[in-house]
């Protein structure tokens, strides 16, 4: 499909007359943005980048990679692709602050992407990790898997940027009790303030995608302090409680806890024995979470 002159920018013209256009992927999830404006919009979302580092999940033919290599202070872009991945290192190989990694973002160690350089260590330096915004037109085969290993990556990271297929949009960004309320928002809530910023039609990528796209932005916010709950013993509890969907609360929990506390517990965090898991707040599971760590009580 041919493309317009105000699609492209300055970067895309000379790479398009340079070769002809490869077919895309669909296993990889390749649909490219070819909406210009919503390239600008999708990056200036961010911020200012000019003192930052951004990591980039799926650069592909680097629409996005453009815009951030010449306002971002360093740009590391993880691409699967061999090809695209070599395509972009020769299109920015004169860029210092952009580094093309060719990788699968699920396996990708951000510490050694991030962490302190090695020769950078003396006794009693504290060194702090460093934090990265990141950015992304996410391959929507694999959405809920990059999103619950970006939460698991939390502290390497500050403003989050992705696009995602609609659906699953509305899924991180609902409110409990809604019906499209779960697992991921939970989760989401957890690690994040979440916004749902603007969405793109089919058209607005090649090959058109069967769904429509949205934008959200995520602000990370760890709210494992302010509500008194242990990481992992947390995300256990919520799988739990969110095993079933068509189960009360009671019910998906009562093969995990004794039932006589499980019944007390709901009492003291002031949770009807009826309700569904996706009917509570992050606040009220957490009040559950810890009325049965206390034990039973008086
Ligand atoms: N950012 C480009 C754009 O907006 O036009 C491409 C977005 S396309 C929806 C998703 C990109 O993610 C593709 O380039 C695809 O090759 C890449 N990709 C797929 N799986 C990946 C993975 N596991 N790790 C890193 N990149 C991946």
């Amino acid at each position: 499909m041919p493309r317009s002159a105000a699609l492209l920018n300055s970067d895309d013209l000379s790479a398009e007359t340079a070769r002809p256009r490869r077919s895309s992927k669909p296993k990889l999830g390749q649909h490219f943005l070819v909406d210009a404006g919503a390239a600008e919009r999708i990056v200036a979302a961010l911020g200012d980048v000019s003192q930052r580092t951004v990591i980039e999940i799926g650069p592909g033919e680097g629409v996005l990679t453009s815009l951030l290599a010449s306002r971002s202070r360093r740009l590391i872009a993880i691409e699967l692709d061999r090809v695209l991945a070599a395509q972009l290192r020769m299109k920015f190989a004169a860029r210092e602050n952009v580094e093309i990694i060719e990788g699968d973002v699920l396996a990708i160690d951000f510490s050694t992407l991030l962490g302190p350089k090695p020769g950078l260590t003396r006794p009693g330096l504290v060194q702090e990790p460093e934090r990265a915004d990141l950015v992304g037109n996410l391959p929507y085969y694999i959405t809920s898997e990059i999103m619950l290993r970006l939460f698991s990556l939390h502290r390497w990271l500050r403003t989050l940027v992705v696009m995602v297929q609609r659906e699953v949009a509305d899924r991180l960004a609902a409110s409990p009790g809604s019906r499209e309320y779960g697992l991921l928002t939970a989760t989401a809530r957890l690690y994040a303030g979440v916004e749902k910023l603007f969405t793109l039609p089919p058209q607005a990528f090649r090959p058109p995608p069967k769904v429509h796209s949205s934008v959200l932005r995520l602000t990370i916010a760890p709210q494992l302090e302010r509500l008194g709950v242990a990481e992992a013993e947390f995300q256990d509890f919520l799988r739990r409680s969110f095993g079933q969907k068509r189960k009360t609360l009671w019910n998906n929990l009562k093969a995990t806890y004794d039932q006589r506390a499980l019944t007390q517990a709901m009492r003291r965090a002031g949770i009807a024995a009826s309700v569904r898991a996706e009917a509570l707040s992050l606040e009220k599971m957490a009040a559950l979470y810890r009325a049965l760590a206390r034990g039973p009580g008086v």
